[in-house]
């Protein structure tokens, strides 16, 4: 609970001292985005806010899990909290096909989900993951079911297109390196075609 309080502290002073910096750039720079600093609800709200443009599928690498393991897990990790922005259970850990919205999808704030060399698809990008290791495994047919209705809905409120629907490894750098996310996530086993149609 103390540790809890002190985020929350943080994030206050953290935001105000944001909104200091966006009155005197009067908005117009992109504001500053470093990974330490959770509080992109103020950018989402900012002029900079363009809207949901992406979408990553990524899986667990866990047999189990649920939105508060993975809440623990990344806290513990430095990622301010659960990185994605919805998890689809597989029946250990939340039920076969549930799909829960973290506190990132409904404060809409930006992910932590891909590292700092994609940063835009953090801030742009919904992050969706399925419980399991689907390097392994197939996901259950509730999971897939339930992952294509939530894409699909996502797609068409947000204007997401068919191309900028990728897992977690087909993510590519900001720069014009040309490299990618260096992970076998959401692993061979998920087939992604179906969902960029
Ligand atoms: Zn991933």
């Amino acid at each position: 609970m103390k540790s809890l309080n002190l985020f929350k502290y943080s994030l206050l002073i953290i935001s105000t001292i944001l909104l200091a910096q966006n009155v005197a750039a009067k908005s117009s720079a992109p504001v500053e985005y470093p990974w330490y600093n959770y509080n992109d609800w103020y950018y989402k709200k900012s002029d900079s806010y363009k809207g949901w443009k992406y979408i990553v599928i990524h899986h667990s690498a866990t047999n189990a899990g649920s939105v508060n393991a993975f809440n623990k897990f990344h806290t513990k990790q430095g990622y301010g909290g659960i990185a994605y922005h919805f998890v689809i259970g597989n029946g250990n850990g939340m039920k076969d096909g549930e799909v829960q919205a973290t506190f990132r999808w409904k404060q809409q704030m930006s992910g932590t989900h891909v590292s700092v060399n994609s940063w835009d698809y953090n801030v742009f990008g919904i992050g969706i993951c399925l419980v399991g290791n689907l390097e392994k495994k197939l996901p259950t047919k509730a999971q897939l079911k339930a992952l294509k209705k939530l894409v699909s809905q996502l797609k068409s409120k947000h204007g997401i297109k068919g191309k900028n629907i990728s897992g977690h490894k087909h993510v590519m750098h900001d720069d014009a390196s040309g490299r990618r996310e260096q992970t076998a996530c959401p692993g061979k086993k998920l087939n992604l075609k179906e969902l960029k149609n």
